[in-house]
């Protein structure tokens, strides 16, 4: 493309956004787009900030601005006709979850589950923007740089759907990690410009407090590093290897040092679905039940959700339900993170070889729908690791405002088959040819650096 066609391209653009009153935050100001006429434009309200002129930005990166300003009339055009094709349906229960979502009001189970089942792609993705928007007006996509250090793999539970997992008596491959070993992992990760470690395992029977309070300990005199760490299954044996209360062991595990805990091992929290894919895991309300304690204890958590196995559509939505209504009552998951099951070198698949993997369509839905019910939890994570770089830049336009994490390690999501990897550079470039700015953030998601340009090679 010409710089002149470019040049067009965009300044009828401008047109089009002093139109668009519906939103305002990504309109031109009227003054605004008189003055980039005359070469200098100046963007957004409020605070209008000086930008570089027409010119300048041509000719810094007309390609990455072409693409972005196609993104954004392309977003925008969308959006009218989605408004059009509702109020053109029939009444009835898709209509009414289509109106309440474009109004950004909660939607109800129900109306959850008819949009996740009836609900068109496009329309979901329109809608779910909407709803991030609200959250994230700014048009920026954050991703973290974290280290996964899986510091045991043997384990007394057995998940069918686990591939990582070795029993004690297994003599092969399994391991846990010394500390110096888990200290060489941080230093790395330090020095590759990594801010926190995500630290989990098995639920070792021989590991009890101590051990985690002195690897705890050790680790935040040594490093400045942000520690999220241990899944709900693992706190419940640490407690019950410990003979300690669920309050002791998380007091405990924070005065030690814990910062955070990852949401991981809610897969779905339905009994019918969960009991099935890990008889020896408690039922589903111990895992709302120890993250409302973490809550209370001050240690703030993500929410996870893995689907694509034996659930169905309800089971989705009643496990989408279920966190929202902990949500409402502790305030305590900052995010939520969805993934899909995968198959290879586990017990599920053997037992159930009719599962077949969930395509980049449902996964998108689920994502998109769980953006709408989630009006309580302000970010959702787009999964690459599970679902490929290029499905997961797609769930930015589909609810997700988060990348997650470029893991420098990664053992568990592997052993199953999936190794999707990224590196920093093709983050921000997945991004950017997304139409957002990248952000690097930490974990609790303040942000640490911006990167509106390519970094030159
Ligand atoms: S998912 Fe966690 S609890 Fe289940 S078998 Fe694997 S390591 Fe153990």
């Amino acid at each position: 493309m010409s710089l002149e066609t470019t040049r067009v391209r965009l300044e009828s653009e401008r047109g089009a956004y002093v139109n668009c009153a519906s939103r305002p935050e990504h309109a031109f100001h009227p003054d605004a787009f008189k003055e980039s006429l005359r070469g200098r434009t100046r963007l957004g309200a409020p605070g209008w900030q000086e930008a570089p002129t027409l010119p300048e930005l041509l000719e810094r990166d007309a390609t990455r601005l072409a693409a972005a300003s196609q993104v954004l009339r392309t977003e925008r055009v969308q959006e009218h006709l989605v408004k059009a094709k509702i109020e053109a349906l029939p009444g009835g229960l898709l209509k009414e979850a289509y109106e309440k979502a474009w109004k950004l009001e909660r939607l109800t189970e129900a109306e959850g589950l008819e949009l996740l089942v009836n609900g068109e792609l496009m329309i979901l993705g329109t809608l779910a923007t909407r709803m991030k928007e609200r959250f994230h007006p700014h048009r920026k996509v954050s991703f973290l740089l974290d280290r996964n250090i899986n510091y045991t793999n043997i384990c007394r539970i057995g998940c069918d759907f686990c591939a990582f997992y070795r029993r004690e008596k297994d003599t092969e491959g399994a391991y846990t990690l010394s500390s110096e070993v888990i200290h060489q992992k941080i230093e790395e990760t330090i020095a590759l410009g990594g801010t926190g470690v995500l630290m989990q395992g098995g639920v070792n029977p021989h590991l009890k407090i101590e051990y985690y309070e002195d690897l705890f300990r050790g680790i935040k005199q040594r490093f400045d590093i942000h520690l999220h760490a241990l899944s709900v299954i693992e706190i419940e044996g640490i407690a019950r290897v410990s003979r300690l209360t669920l309050a002791e062991t998380l007091e405990r595990l924070k005065a030690a040092g814990l910062d955070s805990i990852p949401g991981a091992g809610a897969e779905i929290l339905v009994d019918e679905i969960r009991l099935d894919q890990s008889p020896v895991k408690r039922h589903a309300h111990r895992w709302i039940d120890v993250m409302k304690e973490a809550h209370k204890a001050g240690l703030p958590t993500t929410a996870t959700m893995m689907f694509g196995a034996l659930e169905e559509p309800r089971h989705v939505l009643e496990h989408i339900k279920r966190i929202r209504d902990a949500q409402d009552e502790t305030n305590g998951f900052y995010a939520f993170i969805m993934w899909t099951f995968q198959g290879e070198n586990t017990e599920l698949a053997k037992k159930h070889p009719d599962i077949v993997l969930t395509s980049a369509v449902e996964y998108l839905k689920v994502v998109a729908v769980s953006r709408l019910m989630m009006d309580n939890i302000p970010n959702i994570q787009g999964s690459w690791v599970t679902m490929g770089p290029k499905v997961g830049q797609t769930s930015l336009h589909f609810g997700a405002n988060d990348m997650g994490s470029i893991m420098i390690e990664e053992n568990v999501v592997s052993a199953a088959g999936t190794a999707f990897q990224l590196d920093r550079e093709s983050m921000k470039e997945l991004i950017r040819r997304s139409g957002f700015t990248p952000l690097q953030r930490d974990t609790y998601y303040n942000i640490l650096a911006e990167f509106p340009e390519a970094t030159p090679a």
